[in-house]
């Protein structure tokens, strides 16, 4: 169980309570952003993206995802009942990063094999999420950057819930750095069978802190629960757990 804390906002005196373990937190009563060790405001950009549903009109893009797809039960939007719809501002890190990378390694796939080199550029936009024991298919989650705004705590609805970051910028942009290494190990793999060397070069342009709307949806179906999550920006499900249609062959 986690240990709700308190301090006073500097900004507007209300209570801003945190848990442990949380180290940046939002004033709900004026968005003031807050690093918690210090008590000095947050220094870098604060950005939120709009969440467009209200509890009842989420129901639309659920029940359309129920219904698109072969893999799922013909009977699912008919048959299953929302047990629980709650909007949640999560916490991310988007981490701008240009990336030069150079490979050298073995091709194999040819008789003799040889030596082989490439290099490749890339840009992104790398999200982290700002939460350590929780889980978020982050891969998943195409972000509208698009819509991105600065953080303004009247757009946050009475129902949602905001979680606070776990995580400071210089880990959020390790974790980064660190991730996008893998993936171009992963992207070099594809080109050469054997990696003899591999040099990226990462340059950070920008870090942001966002608060985005995720929808958690909990359905039941044949008496189990099931979980999907949904995009609040643009209705899009992020990820989703499918019954079993009941046909597998074993
Ligand atoms: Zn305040």
């Amino acid at each position: 169980m986690s240990i709700v804390q308190e301090i006073r906002c500097s900004n507007c005196g209300a209570p801003i309570s945190f848990e442990a373990g949380e180290i940046i937190a939002t004033c709900k009563y004026c968005g003031y952003t807050v690093v918690i060790e210090t008590g000095k405001a947050f220094a870098f950009e604060h950005s939120m993206l709009l969440n467009k549903y209200d509890p009842t009109q989420i129901e639309e893009p659920i029940k359309n995802w129920m219904r698109a797809g072969f893999l799922k039960p013909h009977d699912l939007a008919s048959k299953s009942k929302l047990i629980e719809k709650t909007l949640i501002y999560v916490p991310f890190w988007i981490v701008t990063a240009e990336v030069e990378t150079v490979y050298k390694g073995i091709f194999e796939r040819i008789t003799p094999p040889v030596v082989k080199e490439g290099r490749m550029e890339k840009k992104y936009n790398w999200l982290v999420l700002a939460r350590k024991a929780s889980e978020f298919p982050t891969k998943e989650y195409d972000v509208p950057l698009e819509g991105k705004i600065p953080y303004d705590f009247t757009k946050i609805e009475d129902f949602a819930k905001t979680l606070n970051s776990e995580i400071d910028k210089d880990e959020a942009v390790e974790k980064a750095k660190q991730e996008i290494e893998e993936h171009h190990q992963y992207l070099a793999q594809q080109d050469v069978d054997r990696i003899i060397e591999i040099k990226n070069e990462i340059k950070i342009d920008q870090t942001v802190y966002l608060h985005a709307p995720i929808w958690l949806i909990k359905y039941e179906y044949k008496g189990k629960t099931y979980q999907l999550l949904l995009d609040g920006a643009t209705g899009t499900a992020i990820k989703g757990d499918i019954p079993s249609t009941g046909f597998g062959i074993f």
